[in-house]
């Protein structure tokens, strides 16, 4: 995963509004942060661990001049937690500085690495620098770079880079990654991961980076530049409109909030439940349990509350707090759970070890019966394309039949939402979609048994 945001905003300070473009996507990474901008001359960058909050003050910001800027919030796949893994990446090349950030996973990155020049150095050990490597090494005009980058690079990469004077971004040719761009109504553009950036700096959403697109926006205005993706699948990663993309984003024009409603109301109907209420485990399911809820004409309560404030803590709990486990993020209503028969809504299940301590959680708050249901189908797979999902032997339903899985849970039943039922509440045709993690088909890393062998390996 990772949040990226671009910004060019002729006048303005425009690593104040990438940093508030970040802040909407800081769920999408909270391990590193870090802004760079340009004048027109040098490009000033800052990075730490951390979160942006935490990382960025009037200070830091105030020496970030300029009106390009780019920005990441990192959730690592490949390459580990440290800061020289950290983005922006600054490079050299013989056209002036460049500065890049990335979200997604390449899948053929040793491949790519090996075609580097032998007298390159390489400082981190992610992909995205492998890839920022290539552009340095290629020839001719940042666009051609682009386009020689975007014919061999295989995997998931929604990209955006800032010159010393001008804005790019581009997609992979599969689109796995979302990237969008806005109109600031002041003038100038931005590019973001997710729509929910744009709102709070006062961009209108104007449309999707196309798959295979390179966008050049500079003094002259936003340039497109469509290179051929025609032997490549569309390949939207379903998991964005499971979990990760927020609730107020739209992904190729289809509403998050409404793609999971639909999703909430479809699980109704093929898993219905005589119950007293319906709740969700905040917030990802949210909106999934207020459509299963409308769908069974059943109140929607809050049964568990999250803190906002838990994220990432430097403090370990001691033994006896671990062993709670959940109870530091979430605490139940136990008025709204004793003696119900309560339908808890989740998102999905991973690994398998949230579940039984909710359950758990609110049979100890009162509630009589507790039905869980999923708005997705079992994650069977892991994600080689930018999503940290865990490997086959970690993945429950890789190894557990649903009714194991309940029983493991500790819930009365157990319902998952089919793969038909999401794909029609997504609204997307299952050719337009990377249903890796559901199927283990994915667009383009190799057969699916040889990735299975690969990922045991690991
Ligand atoms: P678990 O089954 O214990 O791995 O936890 C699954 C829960 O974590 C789901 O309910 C999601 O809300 C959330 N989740 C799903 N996928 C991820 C992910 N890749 N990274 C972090 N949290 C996730």
């Amino acid at each position: 995963m990772c949040g990226i945001a671009g910004v060019f905003a002729p006048g303005r300070d425009a690593a104040r509004l990438a940093f508030f473009a970040l802040y909407a996507l800081q769920h999408r990474g909270q391990e590193s942060a870090g802004i760079a901008a340009a004048d027109g001359g040098t490009i000033r960058s800052h990075k730490e661990m951390g979160l942006l909050s935490g990382i960025f003050d009037e200070d830091i910001l105030s020496e970030l001049t300029g009106h390009i800027a780019i920005g990441h919030t990192r959730y690592s796949t490949t390459g580990s937690s440290i800061v020289v893994n950290a983005q922006p990446l600054l490079e050299r090349t013989e056209l002036g500085d460049f500065a890049f950030a990335h979200n997604g996973n390449l899948t053929n990155t040793d491949e790519l690495r090996e075609s580097l020049s032998p007298t390159t150095v390489l400082q981190a050990s992610s992909d995205s620098e492998v890839m920022a490597k290539l552009l340095v090494e290629s020839k001719g005009t940042m666009v051609d770079r682009i386009k020689a980058v975007l014919a061999v690079a295989r995997g998931a990469y929604s990209i955006v880079l800032g010159t010393q004077d001008e804005l790019y971004a581009f997609r992979d040719p599969w689109g796995v990654r979302p990237l969008c761009i806005g109109k600031l109504s002041e003038g100038g553009y931005v590019v973001a991961s997710e729509s929910c950036a744009l709102g709070p700096i006062g961009a209108q959403y104007m449309r999707e980076v196309r798959r295979g697109e390179i966008l050049r926006i500079s003094s002259k205005g936003l340039e497109s530049y469509q290179t051929d993706v025609e032997r490549a699948q569309p390949a939207l990663c379903m998991f964005e409109y499971i979990y990760f993309a927020r609730p107020d984003s739209k992904l190729n024009d289809r509403s998050i909030y409404m793609a999971r409603y639909a999703m909430g109301r479809r699980l109704a109907q093929e898993h219905p439940v005589d119950a007293d209420v319906v709740m969700a485990v905040p917030d990802s399911a949210v909106a999934g349990s207020i459509g299963f809820a409308t769908e069974s004409d059943l109140p929607y309560v809050e049964g568990l509350i999250k803190n906002r404030y838990i994220g990432r803590t430097f403090i370990s709990p001691d033994q006896g707090m671990r062993a709670r486990g959940v109870h530091l993020k979430f605490n139940p209503v136990v008025e709204n759970l004793e003696g119900q028969r309560v339908v808890v809504v989740d998102d999905s299940i991973v690994r398998g070890t949230t579940t039984p301590r909710i359950v758990a959680l609110l049979r100890e708050a009162g509630a009589k019966e507790v039905h869980l249901r999923i708005t997705s189908p079992p994650i069977k797979h892991p994600c080689y394309l930018g999503v940290d999902m865990a490997t086959y032997d970690e993945l429950v339903a890789a190894n557990y039949t649903v009714e194991e899985i309940r029983q493991k849970t500790g819930a009365d039943t157990l319902g998952y939402l089919s793969l038909a039922g999401l794909i029609e509440a997504v609204g997307r045709k299952r050719e337009e979609m990377c249903l890796g993690c559901l199927i283990g088909e994915y667009p383009n890393v190799p057969a699916v048994h040889e990735t299975r062998a690969l990922a045991r390996s690991t």
